[in-house]
């Protein structure tokens, strides 16, 4: 690992909000932006709980993941959603460009000019994951998501698994759970741009039961993510 890290918060499904131009189409789909398909609940919260504590940059978007997904590849099937898919070519494209690229041009430029200055960046990407699917009852409060090939991520999720665990032994914390870190998304195509040395791309993934149960746990969930977050601060050269 690196001396020390350049840590940066990102957040790619902060919100379910539908610009107005595109209300009409969404129309009918009230329910749907509500669910977790709408939006990763909590997200926001702990991505500015974290950037707040770790001092660090905050990227994120409001705009709901059923416009268009920015933790998708432009070219994979759900970066738009069943609501937009199916709009003009045209329409799609200024989706991209007024929501898609901003972004993902702007997270990119950040590491970027970090990287050519010396640095490695930390990259902590918040998401979060519905307790239940398809009948089935996901058996984690977190997961960490990385890709195993590259050393300094898994030490970074060795680590904050150790710190999370020795505070709180009850917590359920697994690694490339319920995804896996190397499935399409932002931070596997930010890997191809940037060496393992200098960058690190890690989803936190939280069980939305807490963000949408009961405030004291979820509060104590937020300290102990943002406690272990610090530890990786502190690191230490080897
Ligand atoms: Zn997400």
């Amino acid at each position: 690992m690196p001396e020390t890290w350049n840590i940066i918060i990102a957040c790619e499904h902060g919100g379910n909000r539908i610009p107005s131009a595109y209300a009409e189409i969404f129309r009918h789909h009230r329910q749907l932006l509500d669910s977790h398909r709408g939006y990763d609940a909590g997200s926001l919260v702990l991505a500015r709980r974290l950037a707040r504590a770790l001092d660090a940059p905050l990227f994120f978007a409001a705009v709901s993941r059923l416009l268009v997904d920015l933790n998708r590849s432009t070219g994979h099937r759900a970066v738009f959603s069943e609501v937009t898919r199916t709009l003009a070519p045209e329409q799609r494209q200024q989706i991209l460009a007024r929501y898609y690229l901003p972004y993902r041009d702007e997270v990119e430029t950040t590491i970027a000019r970090r990287v050519a200055s010396g640095g490695a960046v930390l990259h902590l990407s918040v998401h979060s994951f519905t307790p239940a699917i398809d009948g089935r009852v996901r058996n984690a409060d977190v997961g960490l998501l990385y890709d195993p090939a590259r050393t300094a991520e898994r030490q970074v999720c060795q680590q904050l698994q150790r710190a999370l665990q020795s505070d709180h032994p009850e917590l359920r914390v697994r690694r490339n759970y319920p995804y896996r870190g190397t499935a399409d998304g932002f931070t596997p195509y930010l890997r191809r741009l940037f060496p393992d040395k200098r960058y690190a791309g890690i989803e936190i993934e939280i069980n939305q039961r807490y963000p949408l149960g009961e405030q004291h746990a979820w509060r104590r969930l937020q300290s102990a993510l943002s406690a272990a977050c610090q530890t990786l601060e502190r690191a230490k050269p080897r």
